[in-house]
């Protein structure tokens, strides 16, 4: 992708969130224009709630088999690295945009929230999908809240029981809630093996094969 592609892809979807809450706001739709809290709270409150919609979305697309043909393209990937957040579908990218859309008409989020909201959540998918061995007293301290690069991991296991768990993005605690949360592989880290299990081709890196891969 070229850089002005790359910005424009970042961008666009930027613009068209802001767009749609302050048209929000204008019309009066959304649950938070109708309760009075102060501004800081009502963007971490908007932001907790995206964070969660997000997630179940991410939830939905394993357990949904239309929407798993598209979201496996993510987990194809067998070398993660921050690229890997960037590799999805772009059905699944469209959908998703649309979804957050939306969930802004829903939730009535300020723009200020919604902007926070969309750079918290592309650092949070960079930071989580980083090759990065962070020393595990600081995994430990930084997953009592967040997501980390170990517990994101887990999630790209070939085990089937491993990529059904941890499907957060940003806040680690939506997965101890419902449930879905997986400490360790039970490979060890160095060990396991990341991908898809029934998938044997070579190359999975061309955009050609990522468009193709959900008929196959
Ligand atoms: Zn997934
Ligand atoms: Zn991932």
């Amino acid at each position: 992708m070229g850089q002005s592609n790359r910005v424009l892809a970042l961008a666009a979807p930027l613009l068209a969130m802001t767009a749609a809450a302050s048209l929000s706001l204008e019309l009066g739709w959304g649950l938070l224009h109708y309760i009075e809290l102060p501004l800081v709270v009502s963007v971490l409150l908007a932001i907790a709630a995206l964070d969660l919609a997000i997630w179940f979305q991410h939830l939905i697309s394993h357990k949904v088999p239309l929407f798993w043909r598209f979201h496996r393209v993510h987990h194809a990937d067998r070398d993660l690295d921050a690229s890997s957040a960037l590799r999805f579908h772009p059905i699944e990218i469209a959908a998703s945009s649309l979804y957050k859309l939306v969930l802004v008409f829903l939730l009535g989020p300020s723009v200020i929230a919604v902007i926070l909201f969309e750079v918290v959540l592309n650092a949070s998918a960079m930071f989580n999908h980083a090759n990065l061995a962070l020393p595990r007293w600081l995994d430990r301290i930084l997953r009592t809240i967040l997501v980390t690069p170990d517990m994101h991991r887990v999630h790209h296991s070939v085990h089937s029981h491993e990529h059904d768990t941890n499907f957060g993005f940003c806040l680690s605690l939506w997965d101890r809630i419902f449930g879905t949360y997986t400490s360790e592989p039970q490979d060890g880290h160095i060990d396991m093996k990341i991908g898809l299990s029934d998938q044997q081709d070579a190359t999975t890196d061309s955009l050609s094969w990522s468009l193709k891969y959900p008929v196959k």
